[in-house]
C-alpha cells in the first residue's frame, strides 16, 4: 500500500512527464485500486514503487544501507532519473511585520493575516483543501487557485494534499512538480506580498533526484570508500567538521532526508538576503512611496495615511498596510460591517478573507471533550459562551495583580535544526513538525487556561503567534512566569511520550540545577521551548517590548545551549526574565545593563537565566515568604546588604538569622540553592552559591524583583 508521501512523489513525477489532468486521473485510478491496463497505468505503479523504494525508512545495518542506496538508484535510473521539486516557503523577519504598529488592534490583525495565509493560502496551492474550514476560509482557499491560474497562463494548480509536508510555524515545506517550482514559489511570495503589501516573504525549491530524497544532498558525488584517498589536509577537515569521523557509519548518519531539507532551509536564507538563488534574481523588498508632506499613518508613523478609522474617543489616520491589518483585526472579532465600514469608505478595495482569531482557535480547543476540565478552569461559573478579545494592552494589565502590569512571554524551540537534520524520511519530517506544532499549541492554550481568567466577558490575554516552535504572548503581570513554566512543562511532558522526540534522562542535577535535587523523570524530550518573560508598564512602547523579549529569550537560550555542553543527557528548557518597573531602567541591551548594573568581579547579584526547576523554586520563595509574612522590607536591607561584597554581606545576613524571628523561613527558602557544587569546595554561604565552580552568585535580588507580581496562591 503506497504511503500519503509515495503517492505525492508518483503525483510530481507523473506531472512531469504528463501535465496535471492525467497525474490527476491517474491518482483517482490508484485510489480505486484497479488493474493496470494502459502505458500511463503501468509506468505510473512503477513511479509509486519507486518513490515507495526512495521513501522507506532506511535499513539498521550499516552493509544494508549501500545495497539499499544501490537499490533506490537502479529504479530512478528506471524511469529516466526524473527530479521533483522540493519547495519550502515562509514569511521572513515575521515580528518586524507584526510588531510594526504600536496599538493592539492592528498587531492582532497583522498576526492573524499572516496565520491565515500559511495555514489557508499556502496549502491551498497544493491542493483543495476544506477540512474543518469554514466557509468564509473555503472561499478563500479557492480564490487563491483562482488566483494562480489568472497569473500563470492557465497553468492549473496542483492538486494532491499529501504534497504537504508540513504549513505551519510561518513556513510550507512540500514536494512539486519540477515544471511548476518556480509559478509555485513566485506564486507564495506574491501571495504575501499582496495580502500584507510590506511583510518580507521567500519561497525557493531545488531539484531533487529520487536517490537524494533518500540519502541527502547528491549523495553519490563523494562515497566514503573515497575519503581515504583525499589529500588535501583542508577538504579532510571540512569532511571532518561535517561527519564528525570519515566512515562509512557517519557518512549515512548525516546523509539523510533531513540533510536534504536543511540544504533548501539554506537556500531559503540565502535568498532573504538578498542573493540570486535558483537562477532567479534577488527578491525586491516590499516598498511603498510616502510623500514628505502627507499625514502620517498613526500606527506605523512610516507611511503616508490613506483612510480614517474612528474609535470611541479618536479617529486614527492609518496607511493602507495598517487599515488591512486593522480591519483584518475587526473581522476576526467579528465585528459588525457598521464597525468596518471605514475601510470601503476609505476607498480600499481589499477584502479580508477567511480570518480566524486566536480567541477563536482557543475556544475551539477548549470545546473539545479531552480539555473539559480546563474549560471549566478556565470559565468556572462564569457563562460558557466564547469570551471576546482585549480591546488593548489597558485590558490585559487591568486584569493584572498589581494592576497596570502586563507580561510579554516569548518562547521558542531550542536546538531545532540540528534536530531537524538528524530526521530521516519525510514522513519523520511531517511527524515531526505535526507533533511539535500540536505540543505547542496544547502546552499555550493549557496554560493560559490554567493560569487566567476571562473578566467582564473578555480574554484577558493576546495571542500574536503560535506556530511551529514559536509562541508570543501579552499575557497580566502576575501570571507571565508561571505560564512561561507551564508552557515549557507541558511541551516537554506531551513530547517525551512520543519516539520521534523522546531521549533517556539521566543527566546529572547537580551538573544543571543549582538546586537541590528533586525526582528527575526517566525521559526527556529532545524539544523544549527556552522563554524570554518581560515584565512590563502597560504603556511600554510595543517595539521596546518586543526588542527586550527577544533579548531574554536569547540569552535563556544561551544558557541551555551552555548546559547541554556540560551534561550531553540534558534537554531542559530555560527561561529569564526581566520586570521593568520604570521605562528610564533601561535603554541598553541588557546584557550590558547587566555587567554594569549587578556585576563585580567575582560576584553576580543575579542568577539568571534559570532552568524550568529552578525558576519554579524561585516563585515558590515568593509565595512561601508572603504567605508568612515575611517583612518585604528585610528583603530590600539584605539585597543592599550584597553590594558591599562578600564577607560584609555575609556577616550582615548570619546577624540577621541570630536576631529575627523570620530567620527560619528565610533559611529555609534559601537553603534549597545549592550553587554549583561538583567541585567539592563550600558551594553555598549566607545568600550567596557558588557559580560555575568559580565566583558567587545570589537570588535576593532576581526574588525581590519578581516579588510584587507573584500572588501569594496558586
Ligand atoms: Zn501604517
Amino acid at each position: 500500500m503506497p504511503s500519503e508521501f509515495d503517492k505525492a512523489v508518483a503525483y510530481c513525477l507523473a506531472y512531469d512527464r504528463w501535465n496535471g489532468k492525467t497525474a490527476q486521473a491517474l491518482l483517482t485510478w490508484k485510489r480505486a485500486e484497479e488493474l493496470a491496463q494502459t502505458d500511463e497505468q503501468q509506468i505510473f505503479t512503477k513511479m509509486l514503487e519507486a518513490a515507495g523504494t526512495a521513501l522507506q525508512e532506511p535499513p539498521d545495518q550499516l552493509e544494508e544501507h549501500v545495497k539499499h542506496l544501490e537499490r533506490v538508484n537502479s529504479v530512478a535510473q528506471s524511469l529516466g532519473d526524473s527530479p521533483i521539486a522540493l519547495l519550502m516557503g515562509g514569511a521572513t523577519k515575521i515580528k518586524g511585520y507584526v510588531f510594526e504598529s504600536a496599538k493592539l488592534p492592528e498587531i492582532r490583525g497583522a498576526s492573524a493575516l499572516l496565520d491565515r495565509i500559511n495555514r489557508i493560502d499556502l496549502p491551498a496551492l497544493f491542493s483543495h483543501l476544506s477540512d474543518g474550514y469554514s466557509p468564509s476560509e473555503t472561499e478563500r482557499a479557492e480564490s487563491v487557485r483562482d488566483q494562480f491560474r489568472e497569473r500563470h497562463h492557465g497553468k492549473e494548480p496542483l492538486d494532491c494534499r499529501d504534497c504537504v509536508i508540513y504549513a505551519n510555524g510561518g513556513e510550507i515545506l512540500a514536494f512539486a512538480p519540477n515544471k511548476i517550482a518556480s509559478a509555485l514559489a513566485d506564486e507564495i511570495e506574491f501571495l504575501y506580498n499582496s495580502e500584507t503589501l510590506i511583510a518580507n516573504s521567500v519561497a525557493v525549491w531545488r531539484s531533487c533526484s529520487l536517490v537524494e530524497l533518500s540519502f541527502g544532498v547528491r549523495p553519490l558525488d563523494l562515497f566514503p570508500d573515497r575519503f581515504k584517498q583525499i589529500n588535501d589536509d583542508r577538504l579532510r577537515k571540512l569532511l571532518r567538521n561535517y561527519y564528525e569521523e570519515l566512515d562509512a557509519e557517519h557518512y549515512f548518519r548525516r546523509k539523510t532526508f533531513g540533510e536534504l531539507a536543511s540544504a533548501v532551509a539554506l537556500e531559503k536564507l540565502r535568498r532573504r538576503d538578498g542573493n540570486e538563488v535558483c537562477g532567479r534574481p534577488p527578491k525586491s523588498i516590499p516598498h511603498l512611496e510616502t510623500n514628505p508632506y502627507a499625514r502620517r499613518c498613526t500606527s506605523c508613523e512610516r507611511r503616508a495615511a490613506v483612510a480614517m478609522r474612528p474609535f470611541d474617543t479618536e479617529e486614527r489616520w492609518l496607511c493602507e498596510p495598517c487599515a488591512r491589518k486593522s480591519v483584518f483585526g475587526q473581522e476576526t472579532k467579528k465585528e459588525s460591517s457598521e464597525q468596518t465600514k471605514w475601510f470601503k469608505d476609505a476607498g480600499l478595495v481589499w477584502e479580508a478573507q477567511g480570518t480566524k482569531a486566536w480567541a477563536t482557535h482557543f475556544d475551539e480547543w477548549l470545546g473539545v471533550d479531552a480539555n473539559a476540565e480546563l474549560k471549566k478552569t478556565y470559565y468556572g461559573s462564569l457563562p460558557q459562551a466564547p469570551a471576546s478579545g482585549p480591546e488593548d494592552l489597558e485590558d490585559i494589565a487591568e486584569a493584572a495583580t498589581p494592576s497596570g502590569f502586563i507580561g510579554a512571554i516569548y518562547a521558542d524551540g531550542n536546538n531545532m535544526g540540528a534536530l531537524l537534520e538528524e530526521l530521516e524520511t519525510p514522513s519523520e519530517y511531517a511527524t515531526f513538525a505535526k507533533k511539535v506544532n500540536e505540543a505547542t499549541t496544547n502546552a499555550t492554550f493549557t496554560a493560559l487556561a490554567k493560569h487566567l481568567k476571562p473578566v467582564k466577558g473578555k480574554h484577558r490575554f493576546e495571542v500574536l503567534s503560535i506556530g511551529g516552535d514559536d509562541v508570543f504572548l501579552i499575557v497580566p503581570a502576575h501570571a507571565a512566569l508561571r505560564i512561561a513554566v507551564t508552557i515549557a512543562r507541558e511541551v516537554e511532558e506531551e513530547l517525551r511520550q512520543e519516539d520521534i522526540t523522546r531521549v533517556g534522562g539521566g543527566y546529572a542535577w547537580a551538573e544543571v540545577h543549582r538546586i537541590k535535587p528533586q525526582n528527575q523523570p526517566s525521559s526527556l524530550s529532545k524539544v523544549v521551548l527556552s522563554s524570554g518573560v518581560l515584565i512590563a508598564d502597560q504603556h511600554t512602547p510595543v517595539f521596546l517590548i518586543r526588542r527586550l523579549a527577544e533579548e531574554l529569550l536569547k540569552s535563556a537560550k544561551a544558557r541551555a545551549k551552555k548546559l547541554r555542553e556540560l551534561d550531553k543527557q540534558y534537554y531542559g528548557a530555560t527561561v529569564d526574565f526581566m520586570s521593568l518597573k520604570s521605562l528610564g531602567m533601561i535603554v541598553t541591551r541588557i546584557e550590558d545593563f547587566r555587567d554594569q548594573a549587578l556585576r563585580r568581579k567575582d560576584l553576580d547579584f543575579t542568577a539568571k537565566p534559570y532552568t524550568i526547576p529552578e525558576v519554579e523554586a524561585l516563585l515558590t520563595a515568593v509565595e512561601e515568604l508572603k504567605k508568612a509574612d515575611f517583612p518585604k522590607s528585610q528583603l530590600y536591607h539584605l539585597r543592599e546588604q550584597v553590594e558591599k561584597g562578600w564577607l560584609a554581606s555575609i556577616v550582615d545576613y548570619l546577624y540577621f538569622l541570630c536576631r529575627s524571628p523570620h530567620a527560619e523561613e528565610l533559611r529555609e527558602v534559601l537553603g534549597r540553592w545549592v550553587g554549583s557544587s561538583s567541585t567539592g569546595r563550600v558551594s553555598a554561604i549566607g545568600p550567596w552559591v557558588r557559580r560555575d565552580g568559580q565566583g558567587w552568585e545570589t537570588v535576593l535580588g532576581d526574588l525581590l524583583e519578581i516579588y510584587d507580581f507573584v500572588p501569594e496562591e496558586t
